[in-house]
């Protein structure tokens, strides 16, 4: 793999951190929990679209685009990081969300994430529940260049092979830092959604034969297609980078137990998850992904899925500033 043939800006200071959790560790009782610290990426209260916006901004620019057309759900952590990102450079975001999880609490319609779209000079535009999102940012996009705008359009999640990109750049920086610190990985555990954090992950470690399998914890699908979805991304990403091997369908792990009624839909172990971390670490997880991510960690702890002296990595994707659009949740839920 050589990832500087592909175009790049530099977002933030390489590597995040990497940490051990020994108050959740102990806890828990075993294994030995650490975390990757991806919600320390910097740009407006950082996470890991960041990473892959890396290089979706480095394509943008050698494209000579000045408009970015991306899409998301309304609490969206990939809208804000992008809004962000583009007035950076100087170039206009037009952000289509989707009203995905139905609900009238005021903070998750204009608190949160949304709050912070608005105030980077995001241009929003609302879109109802169920359409086929990229195809409609897409659209957009083909309007906005027929009235003579440079459009790069970045799908949603910005879960595409360039995007992935990131992840494969993450793979190789956490293996680094492990390998300096002489710290034996035995799993990496982390949310799984649009799915460019998973495959990445897959490819940047099958790509250097780390011998270190990933979990990913479903927030939205379903196994089957959510599995579906990773595995075609990793596909995709590896023939981006040339890589000859083949990657093995099975190198591909998803467990959706932990989605609850929805995406987006709070759930008691989330809430749970998110109070445990907060009071045991000192770290905020977020209500749609790293919450329902840690709170799947936590339950299979529980129920004695691994090894009491396995390491864990729990890659934290970040997304506090979601947070502020549950307040109702969290308020109810003392
Ligand atoms: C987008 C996001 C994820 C999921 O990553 P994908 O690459 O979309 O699978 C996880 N956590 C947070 C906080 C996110 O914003």
């Amino acid at each position: 793999m050589h990832l500087a043939r592909f175009p790049r800006v530099r977002l933030f200071p390489a590597p995040t951190p990497l940490e051990r959790l020994h108050n959740l560790t102990h806890r828990l009782g075993g294994p030995q929990i650490w975390v990757k610290r991806d919600d320390c990426t910097v740009v407006a209260t950082g996470g890991n679209k960041v990473r892959k916006l890396e290089w979706l901004i480095g394509e943008a620019l050698a494209q000579g685009a000045s408009h970015i057309v991306t899409q998301g759900a309304i609490q969206s952590n990939h809208v804000r990081q992008t809004a962000a990102i583009a007035r950076k450079f100087g170039m206009t975001c037009t952000a289509l969300l989707e009203h995905r999880f139905d609900t009238d609490d005021r903070d998750y319609l204009s608190s949160g994430n949304v709050l912070l779209d608005r105030l980077f000079g995001c241009r929003i535009e609302y879109r109802p529940a169920g359409l086929d999102m990229n195809a409609e940012a897409e659209k957009r996009g083909s309007e906005l260049r027929a009235d003579g705008e440079t459009v790069y359009v970045i799908p949603g999640g910005g879960s595409n092979s360039v995007g992935a990109l990131g992840y494969v750049s993450c793979a190789q920086e956490l293996m680094q830092q492990a390998d300096e610190i002489g710290l034996r990985i035995d799993r990496i555990v982390t949310a799984t959604g649009s799915a460019g954090t998973q495959a990445g992950l897959v490819v940047g470690l099958e790509g250097t034969n780390a011998n270190v399998p990933v979990l990913g914890i479903g927030v939205r699908l379903p196994r089957e297609p959510q599995e579906e979805k990773v595995y075609l991304l990793t596909v995709a990403t590896a023939s981006r980078l040339g890589i000859k091997a083949s990657i093995a369908r099975e190198a591909v792990v998803a467990n959706c137990d932990y989605v609850g009624a929805g995406y987006g839909v709070p759930t008691k172990g989330m809430g749970e998850a998110v109070r445990m971390m907060a009071e045991e670490e000192g770290i905020l997880l977020d209500p749609v992904y790293s919450g329902k991510a840690m709170a799947g960690l936590i339950d299979l702890i529980r129920k004695g899925t691994f090894a009491r002296d396995e390491t864990i990595v729990f890659l934290h994707t970040g997304g506090a500033a979601g947070l502020f659009g549950y307040n109702t949740f969290f308020d109810r839920a003392e």
